[in-house]
Parts: structure tokens; sequence; C-alpha cells
């Protein structure tokens, strides 16, 4: 969806200066962030070496949480742990009414959705930015300076309000969004496709809830979408299932509590990708010991791999190809370290698979080498890439049809403008409904946006011109204009399309910073009462290990109590619950402090003449 300029002749900047810039692959499951450094896409890694971050954002009272660190509230609050909030972009309360299994308090709220948490009404944009905002800080930690932009990555298949709302969350994050990128797009340059012959390749993308299979071309420099297609509901997950299913059936277990189920699935995932390596895994489930061979899972698995086949061969002739004319075939997602799946996939295109760049990586690194490239620094392919548009963009006319203003596949950026007039003699004002689709009805298309456009001159039907003009840029978002044109009073109306946040709510968010200022703060404040609480409980442990015996029995138990009870706080986020339970430690230990101060002076004194002190 995006036109990636990788240098536009003059605009190349020094050599010697070098602009910082990432590519983030906001993914489902997992994301990631990667540099290009020294001439290399390079993953940025947290401070325990981790690339991957967790999409989990935990939204506690006061306190928002991301990532690995988030996980386990997955297990113990739930409707305040937000697990794939990319789902959930861009759409409306009503899309969202049949999600299954959808353990959030939603709310709708006029055109948006808001998710009813601990840390308030939050939208996905918001949830989502907190994703983008620790990559953000990941990444200036790991570079050392200011950055110059960003290139984020969204499914091909995403729509303008996906599309919108993911830009508007990075915005809200504080990253500069230099382009939007497609997905398979960056997998395939990541792969350098772009500087290689003009050809169609396939994109297979089996990631942990979804897969998606894209089929691109890359002529004259741009990189066309030919066909997408997929299931948001098959990936990763699934696979784990198959795992857990066996497990439960081979041990004969019956009903298991959430807390079991919850383990088994962490444990059943890890098998999985302990079978991509080793020839059998292993592990306990409650108490018993459970194995599976790898050619046991293979032949659980491979009903599923087989249903992404099919899905394969189904993009492959929407876009009137055969699987002949597929030129590379690209392994993208956590699950296709598989073997059998690349096994599988590579039989189904009688040729190897790429996978040499880890397939969890290689979008995150397509992206760094786009972003690099758009911030002005030189590179190697000095090429221009472009992208198309994945969906029609029209205007609803008489009788509930839509009047397609820019045709899919259209390259982007691009600006199309038509003449409409008046059906009414001495009419006024006219609606104008923004739909996107490929269907001749209405209700078929997904509602972008109206307004009314007013001012228009009364005059007789059919006199008035009416210019609307669609403009799409090149992360593949739309603005429409309309204006009158026979008249000197000229009516322009510029809409973004009502979805998502508006640029009023925006720029408030964004000046008030709520999410990141307050929670930063809260962190600080709860860090520092966590450490009080350690160091409190060790002065406290090393001075009963000394002088226990100076205690009597109730008041050793009393003050025992007290320090289990700040012990047992000490690890939770309430920081105003640690911080009285120091105190409480602080009192009931405050005479057993003063005994062992006496009793220090009498040993120091012992064997001295008072007069030497
Ligand atoms: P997404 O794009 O959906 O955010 P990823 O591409 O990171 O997700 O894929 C995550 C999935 O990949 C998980 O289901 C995880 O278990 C799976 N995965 C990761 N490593 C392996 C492996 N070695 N073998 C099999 N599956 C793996
Ligand atoms: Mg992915």
């Amino acid at each position: 969806m995006a036109l990636l300029q990788i240098s536009e002749p003059g605009q190349a900047t020094a050599p010697h200066q070098h602009k910082l810039a990432i590519g983030i692959d906001l993914g489902t499951t997992n994301s990631l962030v990667a540099a290009v450094k020294s001439g290399q896409a390079t993953l940025l890694l947290d401070e325990n070496n981790q690339a991957i971050l967790p999409s989990v954002v935990h939204c506690g009272a006061g306190k928002i949480t991301v990532g690995t660190e988030a996980c386990p509230y997955a297990k113990t609050d739930p409707s305040n742990t937000i697990i794939s909030v990319k789902r959930f972009m861009g759409l409306g309360f009503a899309d969202v009414k049949n999600f299954k299994n959808c353990p959030y308090n939603l709310l709708e709220n006029g055109n948006n959705l808001l998710f009813s948490t601990k840390m308030g009404e939050l939208s996905a944009v918001e949830i989502s930015s907190a994703i983008l905002h620790k990559l953000k800080i990941r990444a200036e930690k790991s570079l050392g300076d200011e950055l110059a932009g960003s290139v984020i990555t969204v499914p091909a298949y995403f729509n303008d309000a996906q599309r919108q709302a993911t830009k508007d969350a990075a915005k809200l994050a504080g990253l500069k969004v230099l382009r939007l990128l497609n997905e398979p797009t960056a997998a395939a340059v990541a792969y350098g496709l772009e500087s290689g012959e003009e050809g169609v390749h396939a994109i297979y993308d089996l990631g942990g809830g979804t897969f998606d299979i894209s089929i691109l071309s890359f002529q004259k420099g741009v990189f066309k979408v030919l066909a997408t297609g997929g299931d948001s509901t098959l990936g990763g997950d699934d696979f784990d299932q198959l795992i857990i299913d066996d497990c439960l059936a081979t041990l004969g277990l019956g009903e298991l509590t959430a807390a079991q189920m919850q383990k088994i699935k962490r444990l059943a995932r890890s098998a999985k990708e302990t079978l991509s390596s080793k020839d059998y895994a292993e592990f306990n489930c409650v108490k018993a010991p459970y194995r599976i061979s790898k050619t046991k899972f293979e032949g659980l698995a491979g009903g599923l791999i087989k249903r992404t086949l099919r899905l394969s061969k189904r993009a492959i002739s929407d876009a009137q190809l055969e699987i002949g004319e597929i030129k590379e075939v690209i392994m993208v997602g956590g699950s296709t370290r598989m073997p059998l799946v690349r096994t599988l996939v590579g039989e189904l295109f009688s040729k190897p698979v790429l996978c040499s760049i880890n397939p969890d990586e290689v979008v995150a690194k397509g992206a760094a080498i786009q972003a690099h490239a758009l911030a002005g620094n030189k590179t190697q392919n000095q090429i221009l890439l472009l992208d198309v548009l994945p969906l029609s963009l029209g205007l609803e006319t008489m009788g509930g049809l839509v009047e397609k203003i820019i045709h899919r596949n259209a390259t982007i950026p691009i600006t199309r403008a038509q003449e409409f007039t008046t059906f009414k003699d001495g009419q006024t004002a006219m609606s104008i409904h923004i739909l996107q689709g490929e269907r001749e009805l209405v209700t078929d298309c997904r509602s972008l946006g109206k307004f009314e456009l007013r001012g228009i001159p009364p005059m007789v039907a059919g006199n008035a011109r009416i210019l609307v003009e669609f403009q799409v840029d090149a992360d593949g978002l739309l603005s429409v204009t309309a204006a009158e044109k026979t008249s000197a009073s000229k009516v322009d109306i510029s809409i973004k399309p009502s979805y998502g946040l508006s640029d009023l709510q925006m720029e408030k968010m964004l000046k008030d910073s709520v999410l990141f200022a307050k929670s930063d703060i809260q962190t600080r404040q709860l860090n520092e009462a966590q450490v009080e609480a350690q160091r409190t409980l060790e002065a406290i442990d090393s001075a009963l290990e000394t002088d226990k015996k100076l205690l009597e029995k109730s008041m050793l138990k009393e003050i025992i109590s007290a320090r289990d009870k700040l012990e047992n706080l000490s690890k939770s986020d309430d920081k105003n619950a640690i911080k009285s339970a120091i105190k409480d430690l602080e009192k009931s230990s405050e005479e057993f402090v003063e005994m062992r101060m006496n009793s220090s002076i009498l040993q120091a004194m012992q064997g001295h003449n008072v007069d030497e002190f």
C-alpha cells in the first residue's frame, strides 16, 4: 500500500549523515522492531536480549504493562489484559459483536469501540500505541539517539479504517510514521526481491492466530497485491490445541481447572516449538508425564496445514495465475518454523521455499530497510517502489448504488476527481457518502464516511457542477474534498473517514499524553515502593537473624506477621498497600530496634570504662 521512494534524485543526504529510522512489525501475537545498522537490517533487543515483544497489554489500575510482563495477567486478570488488540483495530462495536471467547468489557462509543478497563475506557488505538511506545523506547535506548521516523507494517488486506487506526496509534506513541507498509511487501523487500527480476511471488504467513497468503507481483518498480487470502482464525494456537487435546486424551484427563488449562497451554506451545527441531517433546501434565513424537504431531498437524494449502491455491486462482507462474515463495510467521509446513508448501509450489531469514523477523527487517531508505539514507538499490490500492473507493449515487472513483489496484498515491450534479430544482445541499469495496450496492460495501456539501446556489436541476476529489496518499489513506464549481462562493470540505479518532481527539490525547505520562509516573512510584519494601525486608531479616533472642514470643510473632504481610505485597502493583505495609512493619518493630540499639551499646561498652565513651 505504500509508495516507497527509496531515494529521489537530489534527495540523498550526505553519506556520513546517518538518520536513525526503525521498522516495526506490529503483530497480532508478537511485535518486533528493527533498524539498519552498518548496512544490515538488525533486530533491536530488549534488556533481556529478547527481540520478540508479546503483543499483550495489561491495563491495570493506573498502570499499563506491555509484553512478557503482561502475559501472566492474561490468566489472573483476563478482562483487563488485551491479548490481540490488532484484531480490533479500525473496527466499530457492530463489527466485534460476534467475536468469540472475548473476555473484555467492550463499550459502544459512537463509531468507536472502547475497552472498559481498570485503566479507564481505552480504544484499540490507545492500547496498540502502548505496544508501539514500548518498542520506541527500546529503539531509542538501543540506537542511542532520537529517531527520524518509522515504517509500520500492516496486513495487505487491512482496509482504510484499519490503516488509519494503525497510523493514529503510532502518532499517539510519539512515532513519526514515514510509511505504512504491507507485511508481505516487507517480507519481499527483506529478501531483496525488488532488486531481482520482475515476477510474481507468494508470501505464506502463518503466525500465532492468523494465516495470510498474499500473491504479489513485482513489475517496473511496483509491488502489486494481486490477491490476498487466508483465515483469521487459523494459526499457531490451533497447533498448540492439537497437543493439548492429545495430551488430555492420552492421559485420560477430564475437566481441568482454568489454572491447569493455562499451564498446559504454555507447555503444549513450547512442546510444539521443540518438535520443530527435535524428534520428541515431553512435559509433566498435572503430575503425569506426557510425551509426543514428531511423527505423531505431524500426523495431527497435517490437516491444518492442508487447509492453508487450499487457501493458498484459492488465492492463486483469484489472481488468475497457475501455481507454476509463482517465482518465489517466502515463509513468514513463527509457525512456518515447523518443518512439515515448509515441506508441504514447497511441494505445493514444486520448489524450495525461501526461509533463510527467520520467519518471525523477516517482516520487521523489511520494514527497517524501507525506513532506512525513506529517512533519506543512501541504499544499494536506488529504485522506486510503489504499492497499489487494495479496494476500490467510490460514492453513493441514486438508488443505493456505488460509483467507483478510484479502482482497486490503482498505483498510489493517486488523485481522481469526478463531477456530479443536483437532481432537484433549487437543491442547495448534497449528501456525500464515501464507500470502499468492489460490490455494486451501498449495503455490500464498507462505509468510510458521510458529509454534507452545503451552500450550493439554488439552480435548475442538473446545472450545478459539483467536483468531488478523492486523494489517496502513499500510505493508502483517503481524503475527500467537494466543491461547487459554477458559483464564486466555492465550498470545500475535507474529511477524514468517520472512524477512529478525530483530529481533535487525537490532538487532545497527544497533548494530555495521559496514557504514558501518568503511567510513567505511577510506574516509577511503584518501583520506588517495591525497592523500599525489599530494603526493609532485608533489614528486618538480618536483624532477626542476629537478635531474635532479644524478643518475647508475642513481639516476635507480631513482627513476623507484619514482615510476611509486606513480603506478600512487595511484588504487587498496589503502591499504597506496599507503603502502608512498610509503615506497619516499621511500627511493630520500633521497640525491637530500640532493644537492639541498647544491646549493641551494652556490648560495645563491655570491658570498657564509661569515661572512654
Ligand atoms: P504474529 O505474526 O501472529 O504476531 P508470529 O509470527 O510471531 O505471530 O508467530 C507466533 C507463533 O509462532 C506462535 O504460535 C508460536 O508458537 C509459533 N512459533 C514460534 N517458534 C516456533 C517454532 N520453533 N516451531 C513452531 N512454531 C513456532
Ligand atoms: Mg506476523
